[in-house]
């Protein structure tokens, strides 16, 4: 499948639209594919995931690195409070990947396109010396949308899922520590990220903020209480973890209050919304809204920790 119009034939018929979604009017096979979203707003964004700076090819199979970019994507759209119903997929493909590795990854993304909602409408081939997928993803918002700026002074923190997860399954990859008992949840959760499609939408209607864990939850919390014009009390003991974090962290010499608080990649849903049951079936309670500005983290004795590029240091 060296011809480019013969990955483009296999493209469109891998890519069959949906036929429930009135969203799209044309897919893949003219210069540009048709959406309508009638007459309301929608959501766009778009993301990259370059071999070398977001995953290298012999830490995750080809079929792994289309899930997850596409999966990737989409958090961003979960994050406002919407639900994704089209995307558009950009592939820079090197010479030296095989077509069974293109073949893999096309899978990929097609198996995260079916599980999210977001059907792949269109795209584009190049060739490149890495390997890099670049995804737009169209959604339309449950009723307004959350943004980052609404959190208030007394709302509650909520996270969705685990925290760092996947910063520690790659962290045991790049020891070469793969064969460690008990760390396959944690490479596995670093290969793909969660499909948070049903939490969006609870908290669509309960959340005054919303934002999703990429960079670490205190650094994405600093964004969403920088825009919102307030600061967070975080308590670290809440912190939800999965099962074995602690162990494994201790057998690689990582601190694993570290890595729940600043470990990159959960795409979880962090965000803010009054104390409520609603709220609490839906995510992991973990602080609160506060009018002063700045996020810090307390111990359970109240003490504030600090997380730094050396790990944690207590100030009484
Ligand atoms: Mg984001």
């Amino acid at each position: 499948m060296h011809d480019e119009f013969a990955k483009i034939d296999w493209l469109r018929s891998r890519f069959e639209l949906d036929d429930g979604d009135d969203a799209v009017v044309l897919g893949i096979g003219d210069d540009a594919a048709i959406f309508d979203f009638g007459n309301r707003p929608a959501v766009v964004t778009v993301d990259a995931q370059v071999e070398g700076t977001h995953f290298r090819r012999d830490l995750i199979s080809a079929r792994d690195v289309g899930k997850r970019a596409l999966t990737a994507a989409v958090s961003d759209v979960w994050a406002m409070g919407a639900m994704p119903n089209a995307c558009v997929v950009a592939l820079t493909l090197p010479s030296d990947l095989e077509d069974s590795a293109f073949r893999a990854l096309v899978d990929g993304i097609a198996e995260a396109a079916r599980a999210t909602g977001a059907q792949v409408i269109g795209g584009n081939l190049s060739g490149g010396r890495l390997l890099s997928i670049t995804t737009t993803v169209f959604g339309t918002p449950v009723g307004a949308g959350v943004r980052r700026d609404g959190a208030r002074p007394g709302d509650a923190v909520y996270v969705t899922g685990v925290l760092g997860a996947a910063a520690l399954g790659l962290a045991v990859l790049e020891a070469g520590r793969g064969d460690l008992e008990g760390a396959e949840p944690f490479i596995e959760r670093w290969r793909t990220p969660p499909m948070n499609g049903r939490s969006a939408r609870a908290i669509a209607t309960l959340a005054t903020a919303a934002i999703d864990v990429s960079d670490g939850c205190l650094q994405d919390l600093d964004h969403l209480c920088e825009a919102s014009g307030v600061g967070a009390t975080v308590e670290v003991e809440a912190l939800p973890t999965m099962r074995g974090h602690g162990q494994l962290c201790a057998t690689l010499g990582l601190d694993s209050r570290k890595l729940a608080l600043a470990g990159g990649e959960d795409y979880e849903l962090l965000f803010t919304a009054p104390p409520s049951n609603e709220a609490d079936a839906v995510a992991r309670r973990i602080g609160v809204v506060t009018a002063e500005r700045g996020v810090r983290a307390i111990d359970d004795s109240g003490r504030v920790v600090e997380v730094d590029e050396t790990g944690f240091r207590h100030f009484s």
